[in-house]
C-alpha cells in the first residue's frame, strides 16, 4: 500500500544558483512555493553574484547533476520540469540523458546573457541547446535577445513570424516575451492547435527586474502542474509577473537591475 498521503503537485527546478536570491533556483523555491505547489531542485552552477553583476560561475560535475536528477525521480512523482541556465554543453548533455525519455511536461527558459550582459551559457554550448535540450521542450520561453540568438540570420522584423520560426524549429510551444520592448505584448504560439495568442501589459516604470524570466518560466510550471491548459498557465503566471513587478521595491543600492519582489502571496 502506498504511504502518499496527500500529494501537492511537484516541480522540479533544474538551475543555477543566484547567491543573491534574485534569479536562478533561489527565484524558482519562492515561486513555486507561492504557487502552492512543492519544490525539488537540481542544481546545475554556483553563481555568486549581486546586483553589481556576476563574479564567479561554477559548473557542478555532471555525474553529480545527473545523481541529483535521478534521485527525485526515483522518488517524487514529479508533475512538471523546469529548467534554466545550464551553461555549458557538458551539463547540457547530462540533462538530456536524463531526460530524453520522459513524459513529463518540460518548460524551458534559454536563458543565455544576463541582464547585466554577462553570459550565462558558454558561446559554444548554444548549438547543443538548439540541437539537443529544446526539442524536449513543453515551452520554451526565449525574450527577444535570446529569439535573436535561436533564429540567427533567419530573424525578422514581424515577432509574430519569429514566433512561429521558433516554433518550428523546435517542435515545440513558444512563448516570445516582449519585456525589452516599450510596448509588451508576449506572444504564445501552440503548435499542436496552430494558434497563437497575445498577452499584453502596460510597461511598469521599475528596474527591479533581475529573476524576471526564471520567475516566470516557474510559474509557468506550477501552473502546469497543478493541471491547467498551457494557455491558461501563460495568462496566470504573466499576470503573476505583472503584481510583481508592480510590488517591487528597492533593496540595495543597485547597479543592475534590483530583483524582482517575490514576497506578496
Ligand atoms: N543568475 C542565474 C543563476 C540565472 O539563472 C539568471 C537568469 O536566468 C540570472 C542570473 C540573470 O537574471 P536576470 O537576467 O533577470 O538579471
Amino acid at each position: 500500500m502506498s504511504n502518499i498521503e496527500k500529494k501537492n503537485p511537484i516541480v522540479l527546478s533544474i538551475a543555477g544558483s543566484d547567491s543573491s536570491g534574485g534569479a536562478g533556483i533561489q527565484a524558482d523555491i519562492k515561486t513555486i512555493t507561492t504557487h502552492g505547489c512543492y519544490a525539488a531542485t537540481t542544481i546545475t552552477c554556483v553563481t555568486s553574484q549581486n546586483s553589481h553583476g556576476i563574479f564567479d560561475i561554477v559548473p557542478i560535475p555532471t555525474s553529480n547533476i545527473i545523481s541529483q536528477i535521478e534521485t527525485t525521480l526515483q522518488d517524487y512523482e514529479v508533475d512538471a520540469i523546469k529548467i534554466g541556465m545550464v551553461y555549458d554543453s557538458d551539463i547540457i548533455g547530462a540533462i538530456v540523458e536524463v531526460l530524453k525519455d520522459t513524459d513529463i511536461p518540460i518548460v524551458i527558459d534559454p536563458v543565455m546573457v544576463a541582464s547585466s550582459s554577462q553570459s550565462l551559457t558558454q558561446q559554444k554550448a548554444i548549438d547543443s541547446m538548439k540541437k539537443k535540450l529544446l526539442p524536449l521542450a513543453t515551452i520554451i520561453t526565449p525574450n527577444i535577445p535570446e529569439a535573436k540568438i535561436l533564429l540567427g540570420s533567419r530573424w525578422v522584423e514581424n515577432l509574430k513570424v519569429n514566433a512561429w520560426n521558433l516554433a518550428r524549429d523546435f517542435g515545440c510551444n513558444v512563448l516570445l516575451k516582449t519585456g525589452h520592448l516599450s510596448r509588451i505584448e508576449d506572444i504564445l504560439v501552440e503548435v499542436q492547435t496552430e494558434t497563437l495568442s497575445l498577452f499584453a501589459f502596460n510597461k511598469l516604470e521599475t528596474t527591479n527586474t533581475h529573476g524576471t524570466g526564471c520567475t516566470l518560466s516557474a510559474a509557468i510550471a506550477s501552473e502546469i502542474a497543478k493541471g491547467n491548459p498551457l494557455k491558461e498557465a501563460v495568462n496566470l503566471s504573466t499576470k503573476y509577473i505583472h503584481e510583481l513587478l508592480k510590488a517591487s521595491m528597492n533593496m540595495g543600492d543597485h547597479i543592475f537591475n534590483g530583483p524582482m519582489y517575490h514576497c506578496i502571496v
